[in-house]
């Protein structure tokens, strides 16, 4: 399972929220056989979404996050509940890996700079709230700073990593959120940057210890104190309810199309890969249809 902590620093003045991610990116690999770029851009997106989710207030409450910076993934699409549970997907999985100058993937070349991300909040009211912001640094973490800054007001830290071994496996991955509450003093935020800007390198810090474990390691020393800590994972909760939704809205003249085409009609999960068949008679139940 993955671990989310969260707390509070600076006599309460600044939010910070931990998450460790690693088992969240190995279960998205092994869904759609993300190459190691791939893997590391979509494992930071999980990680901060999963974050983001975990903020929502009710049980019902879920986000989404659209990111498309131009570059060769495509579209990147996360959803996040209000426990921390997240899935996702990427328009070309198996986007080609390159390393930067820093001897890094380069995340940045893959996702691209030139674009916009959105988030959806559904919070249960009539309409959703949704936020949109460019696309900055298209290394996933500085782009979520900017949309904080930028869309919801929020001064705010936002560190992510995910290491891939050369096996294609997520070794470690996690993420740090910290955001400045209206009332903090400079005093607390420069004294939060000097143990917050070393953080850049979380998913090597967090490689042996857990989001909690890291929280104090690193936050004790501006007077952590903690708010909660829960456990989450890659959720997919498609079930043949739901694509029976999707297979309802066809057209009686694509059905019988398809059907004449393949011999049945398939559905693909995006977030899980799972796939959904049905022959003309499955699908004809489904619609209502008559022979
Ligand atoms: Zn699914």
């Amino acid at each position: 399972m993955a671990q989310i902590f969260k707390g509070l620093v600076c006599d309460g003045e600044i939010a910070v929220t931990v998450i460790k991610s690693t088992d969240i990116v190995n279960k998205a690999i092994e869904y759609f056989n993300l190459s190691p770029v791939a893997a590391a851009a979509l494992g930071r997106m999980l990680s901060i979404s999963s974050i983001m989710g975990y903020e929502l207030k009710h049980d019902d409450d879920y986000l989404t996050v659209v990111l498309n910076g131009g570059g060769d993934i495509g579209v990147m699409t996360a959803t996040a509940s209000s426990n921390g549970n997240v899935k996702g997907y990427v328009t070309n999985p198996l986007v080609e890996s390159f390393i930067n100058e820093k001897g890094k993937l380069d995340v940045k070349r893959a996702v691209g700079t030139n674009g916009k991300m959105t988030i959806i909040k559904n919070m249960g009211l009539k309409d959703p709230y949704v936020g949109t912001s460019e696309i900055v640094s298209g290394e996933i973490a500085e782009d979520f700073a900017n949309y904080f800054a930028r869309s919801e007001q929020t001064p705010c830290g936002v560190s992510l990593g995910v290491k891939i071994s050369p096996d294609g496996s997520c070794v470690s991955a996690g993420g740090v959120f910290a955001s400045v509450l209206p009332f903090a003093s400079d005093e607390s935020i420069s004294a939060f940057e000097k143990v917050f800007s070393p953080l850049s390198n979380v998913s090597t810090l967090m490689a042996d210890i857990s989001a909690e474990e890291f929280a104090h390691k690193y936050f004790d020393q501006v007077g952590l104190k903690p708010i909660d800590k829960t456990e989450c994972a890659y959720v997919c909760d498609c079930n043949k309810e739901k694509i029976d939704k999707v297979i309802i809205s066809l057209p009686k003249a694509d059905v019988d199309e398809l059907i004449e085409l393949d011999g049945q009609i398939e559905v693909v999960c995006q977030f899980c890969n799972k796939k959904y068949t049905y022959n003309k008679q499955q699908a004809y139940e489904v619609c209502g249809f008559k022979e």
